[in-house]
This record gives structure tokens, C-alpha cells and sequence, in this order.
């Protein structure tokens, strides 16, 4: 059984910012790296709002970087998911494949997932055709036809960008109003590229994934339950994100939706010594930089912890 001072769950923007000021501060963090090695960033292409990039940097690459600044200080990296935790007493308890760790502070960076539609088609066919990040796929579409799924700010992002691919794209909403903000939806309106359809539900997406993937997007009619195949080479969906906490449910406080609950202004959760930082606590800003942010609270906040307890 290893045991550890401070283990952190995740290799994101948050992860790997805690492990910086945690290794900085003496505490030898080890990172458990997850499935999704350095997290969201590594399937976006060129982030050109980081500070300190001025010319842009290519997500995977930043993350490359955060994790060298990590490795340089002392961080240890474990790799592969936690299956269960057990946060009910001191040193909390770790389940990693066959090992079991324990840790006597415990920082949460495990992230947010985009939501897919939950269709048997679209798992069929993700990767052929379908998907959930126009940034990293929208490349293999061109001059092709497109639907987006969604109506908030990311699908009318996701919508402009795949225009400089697509020759047109359809974004399917289900209600007759977008949720996105005035200034998206006034860019999505204004591209001659993009067309909307309104009260539309997917119900399943066509095509086979041996023979070419993705042909056309069955949706239902909110109003008159009609169904009807809207033709594309590509279905991108965009309805959100969703906390990768479900390991935690029981154990911390969550919301509704399932964004573990931190104490305001610290990264402290319901259980002294677990810290929750990055996107898996928070529903509103989901960007790199603040991910990093909270990562940095979060070490501090339990190297401060571990000083009050041994002093
Ligand atoms: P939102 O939750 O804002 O929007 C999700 C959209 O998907 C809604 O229109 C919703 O429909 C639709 N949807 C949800 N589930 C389903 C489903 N099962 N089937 C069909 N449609 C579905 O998520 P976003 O990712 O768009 O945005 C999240 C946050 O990030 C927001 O605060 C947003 O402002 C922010 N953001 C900001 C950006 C920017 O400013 N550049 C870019 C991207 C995101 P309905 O409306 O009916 O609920």
C-alpha cells in the first residue's frame, strides 16, 4: 500500500497547477493521471487565450509543458483511474487498479466530459462521423455538410468554426429559442453558412461506421412528432458538459448537477483534507486559466491544511 502526503486526481490545467505548488512546497504530490492524460486541453488544437502565449500554443503541447514544470519540482505520476474511494476517515483510501493508496489530503481535478445524446447510433459512430469537439475534428470535413446539436453558447461556437470547413451547417435545437448568448446567437445568425432547425430532436443518427460513417441525423418533430432525415456527412454535439464526480457521489457535496460544492473563496469541500479544484467544481467558467487557478488554491489550501495538523 503507498501512501502519500498530498494525491491528486487528474492531469488537466487544475491537476497539474496543484502539483506544481505542492511539489514546490515539499509535499511530493503524486498525480493519478486519469484516462484522459492532461484532460480536455489535449483535444482542442490552438488556445490563444492562455496568458503568456501571446502567439497562441497547441493544446496537447501546453499540456506537455504543465506537466514537465510538475515533473521538474518532484511530482510523481501514477497513471490510470481511481475506482473507489473512501473519504470516511483519515488517511482517505484509494482504489487504483490492483493497488490500494492512501493519502492524508486529497485534491480532486478529474474535469468535466462533454454529454452526448445517449443514442446507440451516436456511441456507433463516434469517430466516424460523429463528434464532440469541433476544434479537433472539424479539419476532416471540409466542403462537407454538417449538423450541430444544441442550442447554448458552445454549439453556436461550435457552428462558426465548422464554417470554415462545411459548406453548410444545420444547427438542430430542441425548442424554438437558443439558449446562447445575444452576441453568439447574433454571430451564428449573421453567417450565411449556418441555417437553424427548430424543435428538432435527434432520435438517431444514420450511417455506417465500415462504409463511410455518418449519412443523416432522424429527428422528431416536438410539435407534430413527425419524423424526418436531415442529410449530413458529420453530426457535432454540443449540449454541454457534464462533472466528472460520480466517483465522489455520497461523499461530497455536490449540486444538482453534480459540480462538487467548495467553500467560497477556498477549494475546501465538505470533507476536511479533499479540496476539489477545476472544472469538476465549477459549472460557470471553464476555462484553462481558471482551472489553474483554483489548482494553485488548491495546493495551498492543503499544504495549510497538513501544517495544521503536525504543526
Ligand atoms: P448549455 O447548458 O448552456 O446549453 C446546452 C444546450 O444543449 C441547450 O440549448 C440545451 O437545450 C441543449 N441540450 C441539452 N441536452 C440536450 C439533449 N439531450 N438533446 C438535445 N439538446 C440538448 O451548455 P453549453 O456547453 O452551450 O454552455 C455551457 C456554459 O459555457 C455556458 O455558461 C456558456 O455561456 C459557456 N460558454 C461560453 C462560451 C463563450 O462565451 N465563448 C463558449 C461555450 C460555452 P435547452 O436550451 O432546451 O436546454
Amino acid at each position: 500500500m503507498a501512501s502519500h502526503r498530498v494525491l491528486i486526481l487528474g492531469s488537466g490545467p487544475a491537476g497539474l497547477t496543484a502539483a506544481v505548488y505542492a511539489a514546490r512546497a515539499n509535499l511530493q504530490p503524486t498525480v493519478v493521471e486519469g484516462s484522459q492524460p492532461g484532460g480536455q486541453l489535449t483535444i482542442t488544437t490552438e488556445v490563444e487565450n492562455y496568458p503568456g502565449f501571446p502567439k497562441g500554443v497547441m493544446g496537447p503541447e501546453m499540456m506537455e509543458l504543465f506537466k514537465a514544470q510538475a515533473e521538474r519540482f518532484g511530482t510523481t505520476f501514477l497513471y490510470g483511474d481511481v475506482t473507489k474511494v473512501d473519504l470516511t476517515k483519515r488517511p482517505f483510501t484509494l482504489h487504483l487498479g490492483d493497488e490500494v493508496h492512501t493519502a492524508e489530503t486529497l485534491v480532486v481535478a478529474t474535469g468535466a466530459s462533454a454529454k452526448l445524446l445517449g443514442l446507440p447510433s451516436e456511441k456507433k459512430l463516434m469517430g466516424y462521423g460523429v463528434s464532440a469537439c469541433a476544434t479537433c475534428d472539424g479539419f476532416f470535413f471540409k466542403d462537407k455538410e454538417l449538423a450541430v446539436i444544441g442550442g447554448g453558447d458552445t454549439a453556436m461556437e461550435e457552428a462558426s468554426f465548422l464554417t470554415k470547413f462545411a459548406t453548410r451547417v444545420q444547427v438542430l435545437h430542441r425548442r424554438d429559442q437558443l439558449r446562447a448568448s445575444k452576441i453568439m446567437q447574433d454571430r451564428a445568425k449573421r453567417n450565411p453558412k449556418i441555417e437553424f432547425v427548430w424543435n428538432a430532436v435527434p432520435v438517431e443518427i444514420q450511417g455506417d461506421a465500415d462504409k463511410g460513417g455518418v449519412t443523416g441525423v432522424v429527428v422528431e418533430d416536438t410539435n407534430t412528432k413527425a419524423r424526418r432525415t436531415i442529410a449530413v456527412d458529420g453530426v457535432f454535439i454540443a449540449i454541454g458538459h457534464e462533472p466528472n464526480t460520480r466517483l465522489f457521489r455520497g461523499q461530497l457535496e455536490m449540486d444538482e448537477r453534480g459540480y462538487i460544492i467548495t467553500k467560497p473563496r477556498t477549494t475546501e469541500t465538505n470533507v476536511p483534507g479533499v479540496f476539489a479544484c477545476g472544472d469538476a467544481q465549477d459549472p460557470n467558467y471553464r476555462q484553462a486559466v481558471t482551472a489553474a487557478g483554483t489548482g494553485c488554491m488548491a495546493a495551498i489550501d492543503a499544504e495549510r491544511f497538513l501544517e495544521a495538523q503536525h504543526g
